[in-house]
């Protein structure tokens, strides 16, 4: 394994990342954060249960339930507070992406199905000094109370590496080059 090239290996990876936030785990409280590293691109994927970020996962009833879907929008939305990434690495931001269930009218008024929703975001950063990419902090813990783990995947031109996260311990230290 750690012998293949290493662009080989990341495609193959990125899919397998994009299967696992598809299909995995539904846990309340649990959530899920990648990241892939593309020569100079890196992209943050972070999906939740839709209950550890707002506290419900149906069709908001009230103003409350309204305001905190709003809220955890702008808060996703907001990528600084959510990734920090070492300055070393020179990253800029180019794209934020927020995916909430609920969030426009049409669905509004389809009441209660008794499912499961989950929130995706996803962060596209530039980085001109990639192999500066030593750890992330994550502020997730701080905007969403409620989120108890975050289970994390990295794959960069170092390797890759897993790391469970909680709000005492929201800084990731990525792969190292060997
Ligand atoms: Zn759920």
């Amino acid at each position: 394994m750690k012998s293949q090239p290493v662009f080989g290996g990341l495609c193959l990876l990125t899919v397998s990342f994009m299967a696992t936030a598809a299909g995995g785990a539904h846990e309340h409280g649990v959530a899920h954060l990648s990241l892939v590293q593309d020569g100079r691109t890196v992209t943050v994927g972070f999906e939740s249960p839709l209950d550890s970020l707002v506290g419900f996962e149906h069709a908001p009833r009230t103003d409350t339930q309204k305001q905190a879907l709003q809220q955890a929008r702008g808060a996703l939305e907001n990528a600084a507070a959510v990734v920090s990434l070492p300055a070393a690495a020179e990253c800029v931001l180019g794209s934020v992406t927020v995916e909430l269930p609920f969030g426009d009218a049409a669905h509004a008024g389809h009441g209660d199905h008794d499912t499961h929703a989950d929130a995706d975001a996803e962060y596209v950063f530039e980085c001109a000094q990639p192999a500066a990419l030593s750890s992330v902090t994550v502020g997730l813990f701080k905007a969403f109370p409620r989120l108890q783990r975050i289970d994390a995947e990295a794959a960069t031109a170092a390797g890759q590496g897993k790391a469970v996260l909680r709000p005492a311990q929201a800084t990731w230290s990525l792969p190292v080059a060997r």
